[in-house]
């Protein structure tokens, strides 16, 4: 059985944020693990994103671009819904779900009415990276566990000395998730036994 699109949410709805624009805020008391919308947009190719945005500022970090896996890109720029507006924290209550190729965001812990939802957007470090790449993708969570920066990994690998390239592939376990692997946003082979898998958003302008 196909899971029903999400288009919309009564647990959710969108106002103005303190992090970053617009936010999505709970409507009411949300459990822990309620699967609370899913992550529409257009589904393109990685070359097609890239063709899309040719010429966007690679210094805005405006983006609305969600790895599906190494072929597919949810840009929700284009026929998108209320997720896209859900902001990056780098302690939130959310995480991304990929499923079925589809990608949806779901609850870590129960989340009060009026709280803000967050996840993490995972965003990944690319080879030319300018030297204030963390300023640019700079996070404003508010966070006490804030690192300081959307990208993944917090600390530029390259810059300590040879790092390993298994780096890439490394599967992060999060403290408060056992259960569910997270992977980087380049080794989407990691997924668990469902098949299921954390995702992470694009940038706008990829210079893979
Ligand atoms: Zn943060």
């Amino acid at each position: 059985m196909p899971i029903p699109v999400m288009r919309t949410s009564a647990w959710i709805n969108v106002r103005n944020s303190r992090i970053h624009g617009k936010g999505v805020f709970a409507a009411k008391r949300i459990p822990k693990g309620t699967r609370v919308i899913e992550y529409l947009g257009d589904r393109i190719s990685h070359a097609e994103a890239d063709a899309r945005y040719d010429g966007h500022d690679p210094n805005d970090n405006h983006t609305f671009l969600f790895i599906v896996d190494k072929k597919t890109v949810i840009d929700a720029g284009v026929g998108g819904n209320g997720a896209r507006f859900i902001n990056h924290s780098c302690d939130g209550n959310c995480e991304s779900v990929i499923e079925d190729r589809r990608v949806f965001i779901e609850t870590t812990r129960v989340v009060e009415k009026g709280e803000e939802l967050g996840y993490d957007y995972e965003i990944g470090r690319e080879k030319d990276d300018p030297p204030n790449v963390d300023e640019i993708f700079a996070c404003r969570c508010g966070s006490p566990k804030c690192r300081g920066t959307m990208l993944w990994p917090a600390k530029d690998p390259r810059k300590k000395k040879k790092a390993k390239k298994k780096a890439k592939t490394r599967v992060k376990t999060s403290a408060k998730n056992k259960t569910t692997p997270r992977v980087t946003s380049r080794a989407k082979a990691g997924a668990d036994t469902q098949g299921r898998s954390t995702g992470s958003r694009r940038r706008t302008v990829s210079r893979r």
